[in-house]
């Protein structure tokens, strides 16, 4: 049989860039600012490159995909199970860390699956805010319409 009925996921050098740039990136870029920091290494590399890799990327999981609401896709090179927080004026994303372990969305699910006696087996949640630098242009805008009154 030949090889190319059966795609090998090869990883090539392109991918590995774009894999170990997301990887650096704690931000959750989105495709334009991986886009630019790969170029930064690989000077003609295309957008319609970089995104197929985004693609090839997520569908293996070695990503993540993030699509909050109306914003932006961004892109989480931390695939182990945690959660964000999303800025609903600017998009931008940030991990949410527990302190405590008892205090953590797992310890819910399971009491959830004891309570309710359902095979409880996952949860989706996403949280929303106004991050610091929105929230301070927010106070701005604020007094200024105080202001005007
Ligand atoms: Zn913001
Ligand atoms: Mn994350």
């Amino acid at each position: 049989m030949k090889n190319t009925m059966m795609p090998h996921h090869r990883m090539t050098r392109q991918r590995q860039v774009i894999l170990e740039e997301i990887r650096n990136d704690k931000t959750h870029p989105t495709a334009d600012e991986i886009y630019e920091k790969v170029r930064k290494r690989i000077p003609r590399i295309s957008m319609g490159t970089v995104y197929r890799n985004l693609d090839m990327l997520a569908s293996s999981g070695l990503i993540k995909r993030l699509e909050p609401g109306r914003s932006q896709m961004r892109f989480d090179g931390d695939i182990t199970d945690h959660y964000h927080l999303t800025c609903v004026k600017c998009g931008r994303i940030e991990d949410i860390l527990f302190e405590s372990p008892e205090n953590s969305i797992e310890t819910l699910e399971r009491a959830l699956g004891h309570l309710t006696k359902y095979g409880v087996f996952g949860h989706r949640l996403e949280f929303f805010g106004l991050c610091s630098i929105c929230r301070r242009e927010e106070d701005v805008t604020g007094l200024v319409s105080l202001a005007a009154r």
